[in-house]
């Protein structure tokens, strides 16, 4: 037996988000900027090295996979990974395999997920608004993305749907986006913008709809109860009485959820991320790259990262501006 992942502080990292690539088609304005200079490709794992890269976590205890990006499904030859990725499930060796997408590849590429073991998908959505999705996505257009979300629903996959919460832009929605996901059977996370990027963040700053006032605005609409259930992640989840639906809140910025957290990152160059919050990071391309035909060497490598997993972050918007503030793009880590 291969000793498993644990570190300095007793947590088991048994939850892998790995980014394969930092493209994408939207450009959401929280995220990315509208001209953005992407990696030459030979910066990027190829699907080989991704391949042994996740192989090799999965080896040492990692029992769920998320694919993220940038978007995921628009790196070409995509599918080649994510059925490379099935024959884990099919082993029993991974618990699940899951994708986070802006869901305008979907009607392309549902009924494959499927087919290589996907069950569960997160869609990024932040309003049923045509205008307003074009607006905050510059480039996304939201009937494309429906009509993903559609096809993803008619070949068996569950969606969650996330939405960042965003004040004077979304906050009207709430008993609309609501009462869609409930009539669809989808359960519905908010997440609180963080202060990611180098661009625009006074306006994220204005932007700012805490995640209590998001739960204020449904308590006013619904009997709201509190759900045990925790992921060992940031979301903490409430049940609404009248439609039982669950609902998510991602708090990274106003709740420390570290003391539980069971996951690392690993961006489409290889670089392991033991925090979303903290620079700390590891290469694992190079190990991986010097050392073809033996995984050894990686392994030291993921050992050795995990070993300085930081007890926590640092955001806070109460001290405003620079403090915990990180440079890097959520594309960067996949969120
Ligand atoms: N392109 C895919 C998508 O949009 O689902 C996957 C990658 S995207 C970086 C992952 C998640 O990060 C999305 O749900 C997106 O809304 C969220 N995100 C991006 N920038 C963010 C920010 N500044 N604050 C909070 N969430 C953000
Ligand atoms: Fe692309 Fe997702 Fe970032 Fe939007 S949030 S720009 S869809 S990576």
């Amino acid at each position: 037996m291969t000793a498993p992942l644990i570190d300095p502080f007793q947590r088991a990292i048994e939850y892998l988000r790995v980014s394969v690539t930092d493209r994408c088609d939207f450009r959401c304005v929280y995220c990315m900027a509208e001209h953005m200079t992407f990696l030459p490709k030979k910066e990027l794992l190829s699907l080989e090295e991704l391949d042994r890269l996740c192989s090799k976590f999965i080896d040492l205890g990692v029992r769920k996979l998320r694919i993220t990006g940038g978007e995921p499904l628009v790196r070409r030859e995509i599918m080649t990974f994510f059925n490379a990725m099935g024959r884990h499930l099919e082993t029993g060796a991974l618990d699940e395999l899951t994708v986070t997408t802006n869901g305008s590849q979907l009607a392309r590429f549902a009924d494959q997920l499927y087919a290589a073991g996907v069950r569960r998908i997160n869609v990024s959505l932040d309003t049923l608004d045509e205008q307003k999705f074009a607006d905050v996505t510059r480039w996304g257009r939201l009937p494309q993305v429906l009509k993903g979300i559609d096809a993803a629903q008619k070949a068996g996959l569950r969606i969650k749907i996330n939405a960042v919460a965003l004040k004077g832009f979304n906050e009207e929605e709430l008993p609309r986006m609501t009462e869609w996901c409930a009539e669809r059977g989808m359960d519905l996370t908010w997440i609180e913008v963080m202060p990611m990027g180098d661009l625009g963040n006074e306006d994220r700053l204005d932007q700012y709809w805490s995640l209590k006032d998001v739960r204020r605005a449904y308590e006013s609409h619904y009997t709201v109860s509190d759900l045990a259930e925790r992921t060992g992640g940031p979301a903490r989840y409430v049940r609404l009485e009248e439609t039982q639906q669950k609902i998510g809140f991602i708090t990274p910025l106003s709740h420390n959820f570290c003391e539980s957290c069971n996951r690392v990152r690993v961006t489409c160059t290889g670089e392991i991320y033991m925090c979303l919050g903290q620079e700390d990071m590891a290469d694992l391309r190079a190990p991986l790259r010097a050392h073809p035909g033996d995984d050894g060497p990686l392994e030291d490598a993921i050992r050795a990262a995990i070993a300085l997993k930081p007890k926590g972050h640092d955001f806070d918007y109460s001290r405003q501006r620079a403090d915990g503030q990180m440079s890097r793009h959520m594309s960067h880590t996949g969120g």
